[in-house]
């Protein structure tokens, strides 16, 4: 298993999504007639749309997020959370500028550069709006090039040269406890079935990285557990959202009042640990979420079932 780390704090920005070395480890498995897999953990075109010259970033009317651009099938600016879809803008709302941009970089725009960079090649993208969610090699095929989220994981073939992941990053700052996780994984799978993988990162040094680098794996499984155990996550305590969502805000905010209080009352037991996070929208719907970590949620969601649980607008998500 060979793990190249590129710093790409010191590649030049004109290669972007990829650094020279990158390219160059492309280009021999390649040339080697072996297949490239590019693992990149974001879909669609773009991540937002903005205005450049007053930093307007077109919005969702329903729900608190930006619109992501697509280019496949058509030219639009999706929203991930409710659907909704408009038209690419022409001009800016707020002051008329002209001077917009695609910010952040997704599979359909990482797919076109490589269309670019290596004209002869096949490029099959593999992700949610692709539609192929697995691939079998045909060793008469010539070497191709899988760019795509996870579903790159389901590529399976015994000439699979380079593996790239081409931002670290996209993967190392989703907040869920068992994200760093859920990342060795994919860096381990892939990095198994290729003969060279490499990861582009700002972060070298992050534990993930560092236990490959180094292949101190039982320091990095010690240290994932023990941080599970210090904060209250599974396998040592249970993990619980309440969501709550409502097109009214004040009734939202009196079953928010009703739960608060119960988790002050349960809060003198000292290991219960709660998150407000602040009011969200989606699909047109206010949202509040309330974290709760305990040895056993069980036995204290039951006590409180019969107010909450007949409230239509209240759901339980066990992770
Ligand atoms: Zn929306
Ligand atoms: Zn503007």
């Amino acid at each position: 298993m060979i793990i190249t780390v590129v710093d790409l704090s010191l590649s030049p920005r004109e290669t972007l999504p990829f650094a020279p070395e990158t390219l160059t480890c492309i280009e021999r498995s390649l040339a080697s007639g072996r297949h490239v897999i590019i693992y990149h953990n974001r879909r669609w075109a773009g991540t937002a749309t903005i205005c450049r010259t007053c930093s307007h970033v077109w919005q969702c009317p329903r729900c608190d997020v930006a619109l992501v651009r697509h280019l496949r099938p058509t030219d639009r600016l999706r929203c991930h959370r409710c659907g909704y879809v408009g038209h690419p803008p022409e001009t800016c709302p707020e002051c008329g500028g002209a001077d917009i941009a695609t910010i952040g970089v997704g599979t359909q725009a990482i797919e076109s550069r490589l269309q670019t960079l290596f004209p002869s090649f096949r490029i099959v993208r593999l992700d949610a709006d692709s539609g192929e969610s697995a691939w079998c090699d045909d060793p008469l095929l010539s070497p191709s090039i899988f760019v795509g989220t996870a579903s790159v994981l389901s590529v399976y073939s015994d000439r699979i040269g380079t593996c790239v992941f081409t931002l670290f990053e996209n993967d190392s700052i989703v907040t869920s406890y068992d994200s760093d996780e859920t990342l060795h994984r994919r860096i381990r799978l892939l990095s198994e079935r290729s003969s060279e993988t490499v990861i582009q990162t700002h972060i070298p040094h992050h534990p993930v990285i560092r236990s490959f680098v180094s292949g101190t794996y039982r320091e990095f499984a010690r240290e994932s557990l023990d941080r599970r155990m210090r904060f209250w996550y599974p396998p040592y305590a249970e993990l619980v959202d309440i969501v709550i969502r409502h097109r009214d805000r004040t009734k939202l905010d009196t079953i928010l009042a009703s739960i608060e209080s119960w988790l002050t009352n349960r809060q003198n037991t000292t290991e219960l640990s709660c998150d407000r996070s602040v009011t969200s929208r989606e699909d047109g719907l206010y949202v509040r979420r309330v974290t709760m970590k305990w040895i056993d949620l069980g036995t204290d969601l039951a006590l409180i079932r019969n107010t909450l649980w007949k409230n239509r607008a209240v759901s339980v998500e066990w992770h």
